[in-house]
């Protein structure tokens, strides 16, 4: 007997109305309380997207609240001073976001007046938002009737529809958006995609919770969980070492930088010395590599010559 060894990959939507109904009814009942879904104000959903992309919903909700606070709109945050944008951003770590949604700001501002787009293809045409970021601001600020896929809602709709995804994904990256797209319910693509992004934080993770999922009855990746040998999944990958990263010192850098009054600039010795214990001239080159990125990255200036450079925020 010839046996296909490989199940089927085409996704299988028979369930999809009960998979639609079971999560929006779940998401009304236990979704979490995130400030950025009390507001439709697409600026504001634009911020926690960017920041939400690397750092952990706990500590973003008091650094969007604090943005929002001191940035308002998102004219304020174009005409903002960048050295008091970096500074607002510190804490959340990978300090190009705050440069790259000023730039993003600005462009909303030279090209649209200052109205965040609500059209998928023209919020793509902006620097800096991808296919994910142009979806959830046009359906979380305006329900359109939009897909976007994250690595989490990937995850989950293949599960769903198609099945566990070790040892690997049998759908390429067009066919999970052909997906995401049939599958959002008519008139609830905000709820909906809410809905996705709770479960896959909460129950359906990279090792999945499937005994306290609401729409088990009808997963099919269920049956191959409850059958696959717990150690399944590939381990996640290692976000690396970060004492003594060279992240690390980025981070120790701007706040050094942010620390000194508007408009100075440290000497480059000076600087290596706050920011690193025994700080000697054998480091120079080192710390100059650093800075040298940050300027690339639009968050420090660097003037002078060589042996006399100085560093500031821009
Ligand atoms: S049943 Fe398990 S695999 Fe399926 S969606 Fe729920 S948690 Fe994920």
């Amino acid at each position: 007997m010839n046996a296909d060894p490989s199940p089927p990959s085409a996704p299988d939507l028979t369930y999809l109305p009960r998979i639609q109904q079971t999560l929006l009814d779940w998401y009304a009942r236990e979704g979490r309380d995130l400030p950025w879904r009390r507001t439709r104000d697409p600026y504001a959903i634009l911020v926690s997207e960017l920041m939400l992309q690397q750092t952990q919903v706990d500590r973003v909700i008091p650094k969007w609240e604090a943005w929002l606070a001191q940035f308002p709109t998102i004219v304020a945050l174009a005409d903002a001073p960048t050295s008091a944008v970096i500074k607002a951003w510190a804490g959340l770590g990978y300090n190009r976001r705050a440069i790259a949604l000023q730039r993003l700001a600005q462009a909303v501002v030279a090209v649209h007046g200052g109205r965040v787009p609500d059209d998928v293809p023209e919020l793509k045409a902006l620097p800096g938002i991808g296919p994910y970021t142009a979806g959830a601001v046009a359906a979380f600020a305006h329900n359109r009737p939009v897909a976007m896929v994250d690595v989490n809602i990937r995850r989950l709709l293949y599960r769903l529809f198609v099945g566990a995804e070790v040892p690997e994904y049998r759908l390429s990256e067009g066919e999970i958006w052909a997906l995401a797209r049939a599958a959002v319910p008519p008139g609830r693509s905000a709820d909906w995609h809410q809905s996705l992004m709770d479960l896959g934080a909460t129950i359906c993770r990279p090792r999945p919770l499937c005994e306290r999922c609401p729409v088990r009855e009808w997963c099919r990746a269920a049956p191959e969980w409850a059958i696959l040998p717990p150690d399944a999944p590939r381990p996640t990958k290692s976000q690396g070492k970060w004492e003594g990263s060279n992240r690390q010192y980025r981070g120790r850098i701007l706040r050094t930088l942010g620390a000194l009054p508007h408009g100075d600039a440290l000497p480059l010795p000076l600087l290596g010395a706050r920011v690193r214990e025994g700080y000697t001239e054998a480091d120079a080159a080192w710390l100059l590599g650093l800075v040298r990125a940050l300027a690339r990255d639009g968050l420090a200036l660097l003037s002078g010559d060589e042996g006399a450079y100085t560093v500031r925020l821009p």
